[in-house]
């Protein structure tokens, strides 16, 4: 019978006020270090009793905004100007975010299809095991920050989930609110439950995503987006005061929704993608996505992709070769409908 204890040990006292820099060691024997570990950073600020988050960045390795971002805040923010605790992870699957990529490369798998994970399994496994049997139960919510790594290109989004529990999917959309993404998005309930999605629903609390830009960088405007939106969560769940209202202008999020198929397009061929549209794109059913050429057969009539539906470009491939699979646009639509 398998154990189900984890065996990353970590040297940080969560229930010590203060702050404290430390790492999650998880044991990792190769041919170059017999007794080696995996030392995945992981910070913990507290001051007394409150509010208790988690904040994680480098869930995909190649997606950077939130890393940086996480990185600010956990060197800026001390313990005496915010109540409660949270603990940040700005480099989630360590190998991954390393070698900038999306897996890893120690096991290529990917974090966020490894929850509930398995804490004698890979790598990746083991921490996604470690996140939610013994990280997410110390929190009241968690913030896990995404973009669209180096394959996607996202207008800069916060997101949610519904949840099967009323009170908590309200409780999301006032977060996706404070949040103050220029796109607030909802997805629906349910889907692949091995994301760290379905891991903070496992856990009750209360959960929120980004997709902050992606392909592969960071802008001047999507790491505002993120260090805005941090900085906004600490308020929202009461870390720290809110600045006076007459010194702020309230964050306004355009609050979408993105639901099924046919807000997707997918290549079915190899070859050079010309997109027709870019995002932010007002498109409509029956229009023009874009185009595959190939180039290796100059005579062959480039392959014509359409809109299944009306709605305004979230997303868009970045990298112009494309496969059979490849996600190339996704839409999203105005939120009408309040959460049931
Ligand atoms: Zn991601």
């Amino acid at each position: 019978m398998k154990t189900r204890r984890t065996l990353i040990s970590c040297d940080i006292d969560f229930e010590k006020d203060g702050k404290q820099f430390g790492f999650l060691r998880l044991p990792h024997s190769t041919d170059d270090s017999a007794y080696g570990y995996i030392p995945i950073p992981i910070i913990c600020i507290k001051n007394g009793a409150g509010p208790r988050g988690f904040f994680m960045a480098g869930n995909h390795g190649d997606e950077y905004e939130g890393q940086i971002a996480l990185l600010k805040l956990a060197r800026h923010l001390s313990q005496s100007e915010m109540k409660g605790r949270i603990i940040i992870l700005p480099a989630a699957n360590l190998p991954a975010v390393l070698a900038g990529r999306r897996n890893s490369p120690v096991d290529h798998k990917n974090l966020n299809r490894s929850f509930p994970g398995d804490p004698d399994g890979s790598p990746t496994s083991a921490i996604a095991h470690y996140i939610e049997s013994v990280l997410l139960p110390k929190s009241d919510y968690a913030i896990d920050l995404h973009s669209g790594g180096r394959s996607l290109m996202y207008m800069p989004s916060a997101l949610m989930h519904r949840s099967p529990d009323e009170k908590r999917t309200a409780r999301a959309l006032q977060a996706l609110k404070a949040f103050g993404a220029p796109i607030g998005y909802i997805v629906p309930e349910g889907g692949d439950d091995r994301k760290f999605t379905s891991a903070a629903e496992r856990c009750g609390i209360v959960y929120l995503s980004t997709e902050l830009g992606g392909g592969g960088t960071v802008t001047p405007e999507s790491l505002e987006v993120a260090e805005s939106g941090v900085q906004r969560m600490l308020e929202h769940f009461g870390h720290v005061q809110p600045p006076p209202k007459s010194n702020s202008t309230p964050a306004h999020s355009r609050l979408m929704e993105v639901g099924g198929d046919d807000y997707y397009v997918y290549s079915a061929d190899t070859g050079l993608f010309e997109p027709a549209v870019d995002l932010g794109a007002n498109v409509t059913e029956g229009q023009i996505a874009g185009t595959i050429h190939f180039p290796e057969s100059p005579w062959r009539e480039p392959v014509t992709l359409h809109f299944r539906r009306t709605g305004v470009v979230l997303c868009r491939r970045m990298p112009s070769r494309t496969n059979p699979g490849d996600c190339l646009f996704h839409l999203g639509t105005d939120y009408r409908a309040q959460p049931s």
